[in-house]
């Protein structure tokens, strides 16, 4: 299930994902995460700023440090992978309805940016995508996600979804045995959802 809760982590420091990434990394993480992620919340007053209950709260971190621990475990293999793809949530257009240009493939299905907009963050991601040699798709959800990886013979995959559709995503992508990193949304709702360009040059760039 999507989070019953809406969270936005746009007035958190950006040191806590710097210290979620080096925490991440730590050889014996997995003996101790659930500690971590609550000193993690702790630290960083997620439930303060970001209004959340505590357990939410918790369970978002819980979450960020599952992510950073899988993309670290991939980041190797993902390193070495030249035909790639992205996935993007439709939610993280400008405009959700007839406002947004973007073209609309019932065979996949999936929706190509027609950059109606400057400032639309799928848009800036397209564009860096498009530099990078990556090829885009922006996705309603994640049911057409097994056909686009079966078909199109990509190797390395970058998906931007909440966790909840990462996970289904990841676990779809390694039953196949492709390699992929992920990044999570960091404001969510499904409509206006936030996610960090900067991550996704680091990855499509491998620095
Ligand atoms: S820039 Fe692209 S994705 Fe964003 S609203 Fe316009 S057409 Fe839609
Ligand atoms: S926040 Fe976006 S990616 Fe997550 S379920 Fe809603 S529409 Fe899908």
């Amino acid at each position: 299930m999507p989070y019953k809760f809406s969270f936005d982590l746009s007035r958190i420091p950006k040191t806590f994902f710097r210290e979620l990434a080096s925490i991440t990394s730590e050889k014996s993480l997995h003996r101790k995460l659930g500690g971590r992620a609550r000193y993690l919340a702790e630290k960083f007053r997620i439930q303060e700023i970001t209004g959340l209950e505590v357990s939410d709260a918790l369970m978002l971190v819980e979450d960020l440090v599952d992510i950073y621990v899988r993309n670290l475990s991939e980041t190797q293999k993902f390193h070495k992978t030249k035909k790639r793809a992205l996935l993007l949530p439709h939610c993280a257009r400008k405009y959700m309805d007839h406002h947004c240009q973007a073209n609309f493939n019932p065979e996949i299905p999936s929706y190509s940016c027609g950059h109606c907009s400057e400032d639309c963050l799928v848009r800036r991601a397209t564009k860096l995508a498009n530099e990078n040699g990556i090829d885009v798709f922006v996705l309603a959800g994640s049911s057409c996600v097994p056909q686009i990886l079966k078909k199109n013979g990509y190797e390395g995959i970058i998906g931007v979804a909440c966790s909840h559709e990462l996970k289904i995503g990841g676990d779809f992508m390694q039953y196949l045995g492709l390699t992929g990193q992920a990044i999570p949304l960091t404001k969510n709702g499904c409509a206006n959802t936030r996610f960090s360009l900067e991550t996704l040059k680091k990855i499509m760039t491998n620095s």
